[in-house]
């Protein structure tokens, strides 16, 4: 929860300066300058405060998805909004304070993952699509794993191979990806209804922001060797994220 607070906290903070400043252009718009000037102002000062009111909904619909962990269908327009601009926004602003990017990212993360889980989603499991990053297949190999995850010999140097086998035992779909560009490309390729997206802090808040509202489950890969190199991902959490999307009847036919 914690973690989840950060990033709330500080949108909040955004909003509050947002709506000093509507306040402060109407108070412009009616005591200051000249007529033509007035109505320039209170537009400005309604847009503000429009925006505003509305990401207030927002992050109040966020914690009250978190407390009653079920979706509330009021607050999904607020709450996309919240996600897709004014998080965003947010992110900015926590630099100005000195907030650690990767700790705001964290704190994204964590609340697209349960505003995710809290919407209870099922896809078929062909509608599921694992988002993988380059980085995760072995350094050493030269085979082109992300034009066609299949050409993965599955020597068993790296997790790409157990990446295949889980995709191949439930059925669902598997691209590995060498950044955002083509992560977006195989998803428009692919129309997944679900993402369960393996990647870091930065490429998994801003890949998570791009694809709203499509469900997508972020999973942080974990960094042995450094960024970008050899990284590895936690083979059970994944295929938790992975199961929790699947109908239950796909789910057991893709087992057996
Ligand atoms: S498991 Fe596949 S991708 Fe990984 S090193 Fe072996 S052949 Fe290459």
């Amino acid at each position: 929860m914690a973690k989840k607070r950060l990033i709330l906290g500080l949108a909040l903070c955004f909003l509050v300066l947002l709506g000093a400043l509507a306040g402060r252009l109407w108070y412009v718009s009616f005591y200051g300058l000249d007529k033509l000037s007035r109505y320039i102002f209170f537009c400005l000062g309604l847009t503000f405060f429009l925006f505003v009111l509305v990401a207030l909904l927002g992050v109040a619909g966020v914690v009250l998805v978190i407390l009653c962990h079920r979706p509330i269908p009021v607050f999904d327009a607020p709450i996309n909004i919240l996600i897709t601009k004014l998080l965003p926004l947010s992110m900015y602003a926590g630099r100005l304070f000195r907030v650690a990017k990767q700790k705001l990212e964290r704190s994204f993360i964590e609340i697209n993952n349960t505003l995710v889980r809290a919407r209870k989603i099922k896809v078929p499991p062909e509608r599921l699509l694992i988002l993988a990053p380059h980085c995760l297949q072995y350094s050493g190999c030269g085979l082109k794993v992300t034009a066609d995850v299949n050409n993965c010999r599955s020597c068993g140097q790296c997790q790409i191979k157990d990446l295949l086998l889980l995709a191949r035992e439930l059925n669902v779909q598997l691209a590995v990806v060498t950044g955002g560009t083509l992560a977006r490309k195989k998803v428009l390729e692919l129309k997944p209804q679900a993402i369960v997206a393996v990647a870091c802090e930065r490429d998994l808040s801003s890949g998570l922001q791009d694809v709203y509202p499509l469900p997508a489950f972020g999973i942080l890969n974990e960094r042995p060797h450094g960024p970008c190199v050899d990284t590895k991902v936690s083979l059970e959490r994944l295929r938790a994220a992975v199961l929790s999307f699947i109908e239950p009847e796909a789910e057991t036919a893709g087992v057996n």
